[in-house]
């Protein structure tokens, strides 16, 4: 796994310049949020942000109590409205019942990440980035394009397990900004070209690509 993260991250950071994530900016929105736009784009997942906030559902305790149907109709542009509603409503409930989301503040991260992990639609990748945008917790998200990123410049034949990546990146960055900011650059990248179908003439890491520097 070379090179070193920080290494990784400037050459991110030069070529697409700072995301902005994440882009609520209430952390019961940010939570929201991140079980909204499982399976889709994240314009729909905030169209349905905003059609729970004109209606005046977007808090824990206005979502817990709400209406499941009004929910429902309410996140529709999010797809697989039923469940994200259940979903929702879960982790309204969940906050509610734990005294607030500052009560939440006091707990250490992976007690914080157990209890978030047995939500109903919360996997390890929408636990890290609650824990991490939501929670300011130094962990590193792991989704499909870090680890088809890391996966490349490694030239391995699989990627590596997640516990092996998440120890590389931490290794060298290990602060709350650049994690936050690194996890946004690797999206992009992996959207714009190291995508399926890597472009790697225009990749802006390509000279500490093993997969890559074997392109021609
Ligand atoms: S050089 Fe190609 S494989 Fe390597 S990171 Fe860039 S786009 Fe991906």
């Amino acid at each position: 796994l070379k090179p070193g993260s920080a290494r990784l991250y400037e050459m991110l950071y030069d070529a697409y310049g700072s995301q902005h994530w994440w882009p609520a900016a209430d952390r019961f929105e940010i939570m929201a949020g991140a079980l909204l736009v499982q399976r889709t784009a994240w314009r729909n997942a905030e169209s349905a942000l905003t059609a729970l906030r004109d209606r005046e559902l977007l808090s824990p305790e206005q979502l817990a109590v709400a209406d499941t149907r009004q929910i429902e109709s309410s996140i529709r542009s999010a797809g697989f409205f039923r469940s994200k509603a259940r979903r929702l409503q879960g982790l309204a409930g969940f906050i509610v019942g734990a005294g607030g989301i500052e009560r939440l503040d006091a707990k250490p991260t992976p007690e914080l990440r157990q209890l978030l992990l047995a939500l109903d639609g919360v996997g390890e990748e929408t636990a890290s980035a609650i824990l991490l945008y939501a929670f300011d917790r130094p962990v590193v998200v792991i989704d499909a394009y870090l680890r088809r990123l890391i996966q490349r410049l490694s030239a391995a034949g699989k990627p590596p397990p997640d516990d092996a990546i998440a120890a590389w990146v931490v290794a060298e960055i290990d602060d709350v900004p650049r994690l936050n900011e690194l996890h946004a650059l690797v999206v992009e990248h992996g959207k714009q070209v190291c995508a399926k179908l890597p472009r790697c003439r225009h990749c802006a890491v390509r000279d500490v690509c093993r997969w890559g520097y074997a392109t021609p």
